[in-house]
């Protein structure tokens, strides 16, 4: 078991947790069991990764861009990230309503399952709360920018769902260190670089529970599923998502493939561990950390770069969610017999990629942002509810997918940019083929 890589004694924590978890089910005190004594060091583990996620980003942000050359490199590796981002982002959207229009899971949904899904799930507070928030916020258009600038630093260093703002504090000010003599900005580029060592240390601590802590976070999931029928009825939607989320995966390593000549082996098992710990939290801002640590040490991609690329990415780059919304949205509407035109898709693209970029990286946030898109193609108020819970049931093992996608975007985004920086150095993992 010790000289075992990490990710396989994650597989072998996920595997024993789900069977953990399904023999608690066996059981009448089962669920509560579990939910007493074993979830709680699951949420012990998410809470170390988020409390060093904020410091995480501060520092190596800074360090990245205040160990630039100059503006212009912090420049090449912005507008490349951006565009990139972008791009993917619109391609998931393209294949998800590609594959829901072609499959049409809506289209069989019988009249009495969805109603059996609404009086089970419409009352759902989750969902009516949910439905409030997005509502009662009246979105205007650039509500996400305003959003990005913190007016108080220590507010935004404060609150976890503000990582927008620290980033926009850590890019000016690495950028302000940029501008001012190196004398006078080399005592805080050497705190800074402690700093930042000690929190990867941090990270790497952490990392040797991961095991432990994903079977205690598996075996609460599936402890806590009880309505297995409703999965079985919405499994043509569940998988027309999962297809739509493998695609993906097959475009971002024929990505690196062609664009990096590395093989989608190297590529898939230097960014393993933080696929699984995305499966099990749920959570790209959780699990940022170790996406940094396998992009930088793994997949050899240089600080510089990846110490933008992906705090930014966590935050703004939901390549899964974003396809996840634009499935759930026609799904919806097929499911409640609401006819969508060309222009309606078009639509979706673009509240899709907003609403993508607006969700924050924690469990549920991409269904919280999926009401701005079913608004966006006339659903009615009165439909959002039942239109929810149609898709409520199977939202968490869904999230848990899309959130490796999130991850798996990042990473390849890194790789890709690093490369056409000459940053993409030789990395430990063999298996490559360097062209
Ligand atoms: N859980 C996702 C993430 O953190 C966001 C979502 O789709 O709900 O990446």
């Amino acid at each position: 078991m010790r000289g075992l890589p990490l990710h396989w004694k994650i597989v072998i924590g996920m595997a024993l947790g789900i069977l953990f978890g399904l023999l608690m089910t066996l059981f009448s005190c089962g669920k509560e069991l579990v939910n007493d004594w074993i979830a709680p060091f699951g949420v012990i583990f998410i809470r170390l990764l988020k409390l060093i996620a904020i410091p995480l980003i501060f520092t190596s942000l800074v360090k990245g861009i205040s160990d630039l050359k100059d503006i212009s490199s912090f420049k090449h590796i912005g507008i490349r990230t951006v565009i990139l981002y972008i791009s993917t982002t619109i391609i998931a959207i393209t294949i998800g309503l590609l594959l829901v229009n072609t499959i049409q899971p809506g289209e069989g949904m019988s009249r009495e399952t969805v109603e059996q899904l609404t009086v089970t799930y419409a009352s759902d507070e989750t969902i009516t709360s949910n439905i409030r928030a997005a509502i009662t916020h009246e979105p205007k258009p650039l509500d996400f920018l305003v959003d990005m600038v913190p007016d108080n630093i220590f507010t935004a260093f404060g609150n976890n769902s503000l990582m927008l703002q620290v980033i926009f504090f850590s890019i000016i000010f690495g950028i302000c260190m940029l501008l001012i003599s190196h004398d006078k900005a080399r005592p805080v580029s050497l705190l800074i670089d402690g700093l930042n060592e000690i929190i990867l240390k941090m990270v790497n601590l952490i990392m040797q529970i991961a095991p432990f802590a994903v079977f205690a976070l598996l075996a609460q999931i599936i402890a806590n599923t009880d309505n297995m029928e409703i999965l079985v009825k919405l499994l043509n939607y569940g998988m027309t998502v999962l297809l739509g989320l493998i695609a993906m995966i097959a475009f971002y390593v024929i990505v690196v493939y062609f664009y990096t000549g590395r093989s989608p082996k190297w590529f898939l098992s230097g960014i393993a561990p933080a696929q699984l710990l995305g499966f099990s939290t749920s959570s790209s801002a959780a699990t940022l950390p170790v996406t940094m640590e396998r992009v930088t040490d793994h997949l050899g991609v240089d600080n510089e770069v990846s110490s933008f690329v992906l705090p930014v990415g966590a935050t703004v780059n939901m390549d899964g969610t974003s396809l996840y919304q634009a499935v759930a949205a026609v799904f919806i509407a097929q499911a409640l017999h609401i006819p969508l035109d060309f222009g309606d898709q078009l639509t979706i693209v673009l509240t899709a990629l907003l609403a993508s970029i607006g969700s924050a990286a924690v469990p549920g946030a991409g269904m919280v942002m999926l009401v701005i898109v079913l608004e966006s193609i006339g659903i009615p108020a009165d439909k959002l509810a039942i239109g929810i819970a149609l898709i409520f049931a199977i939202d968490r093992p869904l999230d848990m997918c899309r959130t490796v996608i999130n991850i798996t975007g990042d990473a390849m985004v890194s790789v890709v940019v690093g490369k056409s920086l000459g940053k993409l150095h030789p990395s430990d993992t063999p298996d490559q083929l360097n062209r």
